[in-house]
């Protein structure tokens, strides 16, 4: 008998009705025949709630409390789907992270998972058993302390899950119904993706398309684990799958486009022109965890350069002071700012071997006088930075440039 992990994410469980579709959901998959896993997440906005409770009794977060109290989320929604379940006839019992034994890094915030034990969870499934497992969390390794993977991290445990127990599929239900070339939301004639491979899955949701949680498209891609991404509200709809290299026909070198509206730009004007300066900048910021994301530098005159980079919104202030300490120290002239920008991006595997591509998206950013600030590109990624006043207007001309509401794809059957 093969195994599917089914997820499902806040909106999904969001109230008594919800849960009951849920239940529901899990109840004729196991009908049709798979042993039924299920990792549900913390009820509606049960975890900015939980959140907001505490910055209203502290205003500093200790880590392993914080892990403790948003657990407790998870731990509400499933007892409730098992019993949901039950109600429906079925076989169901419900798991913590703790009593699964989901091990992570002894990590506060955002542990990765280490490993996943999973004869319990074999042996409740052979006895006839859903088991509704609480995504999300886990214990420490080294401490059992209970941790937590980081917020969406409910979609990882399902994924990881899915890895540990050699599951056929692992399907993500979340509240929309597929993934899209765009955003709905700023382009209408955003068209569904009935399938899209993992490296693009991976750019978009790093990009901040937020379906799905990056780390559990890396873990999908790295164990050759497909996923499906549908909603709940639309059973019969077979959604959007993620899998690995396809027999499917790209009829268009670019899938999707994404915008990231959470990066500010630094520069650091007039850094002297000799060895070793980008190292002394991009190890300060290192040691302070700050992830950078493009990188640009650019000789200008008289010996020396500007150094401009993205970092985080959140990390703007301790990036601030950290550019600042290190300019002085290299003898730069200034640091300068910019949280008014945006990052778009265009994703697809087709495009390797194309040239052209990043030639058209420049055109049509020229033609509706989008100003381009940075540029970096990968294998199947281009990205630009523009000012945030802009965004919206380049991804729509960029998502007609490419034809990307005439997208499509055949659908695949896993
Ligand atoms: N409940 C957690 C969050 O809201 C985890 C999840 O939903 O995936 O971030
Ligand atoms: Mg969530």
């Amino acid at each position: 008998m093969s195994i599917l992990v089914q997820k499902f994410g806040g909106t999904s469980v969001r109230d008594a009705e919800c849960i009951k579709r849920v239940a529901s959901i899990a109840v004729n998959a196991q009908k049709s025949g798979d042993q039924v896993v299920i990792v549900v997440s913390a009820m509606g906005d049960t975890t900015d709630n939980l959140i907001d409770l505490a910055n209203q009794v502290t205003s500093k977060r200790d880590p392993r409390e914080m892990d403790l109290l948003l657990s407790t989320g998870e731990q509400i929604s499933i007892p409730l789907v098992a019993m949901a379940i039950h109600d429906l006839g079925a076989k169901a019992i419900s798991q913590t992270g703790l009593q699964v034994g989901i091990l992570t890094e002894d990590k506060h915030g955002k542990a990765r998972i280490t490993e996943i034990k999973t004869d319990k969870i074999k042996k409740y499934l052979n006895d006839g058993n859903i088991v509704v497992i609480a995504g999300f969390q886990g214990i420490s390794s080294i401490t059992g302390e209970i941790t937590t993977l980081g917020r969406g991290g409910s979609d990882t445990t399902a994924v990881a899950l899915a890895v540990a127990l050699g599951a056929k599929r692992c399907d993500i239900y979340t509240d929309v119904d597929a993934v899209y070339t765009t955003d709905p939301e700023i382009v209408q004639e955003a068209t569904r993706l009935s399938s899209i491979s993992y490296e693009e899955m991976l750019e978009l949701a790093s990009l901040g398309a937020q379906v799905l949680h990056p780390r559990s498209v890396e873990i999908a891609k790295n164990y050759n684990m497909p996923m499906r991404v549908r909603s709940s509200f639309k059973v019969q709809d077979e959604g959007t799958l993620v899998q690995g290299v396809s027999k499917m026909e790209l009829n268009k070198p670019v899938s999707g486009v994404a915008l990231d509206e959470s990066q500010a730009r630094v520069a650091m004007i007039d850094v002297p022109d000799k060895p070793g300066i980008a190292a002394i900048v991009f190890q300060a910021l290192a040691k302070k965890n700050i992830s950078v994301d493009m990188i640009i530098q650019a000789t200008s005159h008289d010996n020396v350069n500007e150094i401009a980079f993205t970092v985080d919104k959140e990390n703007v202030e301790e990036t601030k002071q950290v550019a600042n300490e290190i300019a002085k120290e290299i003898g730069a002239k200034s640091v300068t700012i910019d949280p008014n920008i945006v990052k778009v991006s265009i994703v697809g595997a087709g495009m390797i071997g194309r040239p052209g591509i990043a030639a058209a998206m420049f055109k049509a950013l020229a033609d509706a006088s989008v100003n381009i600030q940075m540029i970096s590109t990968s294998e199947i990624k281009v990205s630009c930075v523009v000012n945030a006043k802009d965004g919206e207007k380049a991804v729509k001309v960029i998502h007609k440039a490419f034809e990307l509401d005439k997208i499509e794809r055949e659908t695949q059957k896993v």
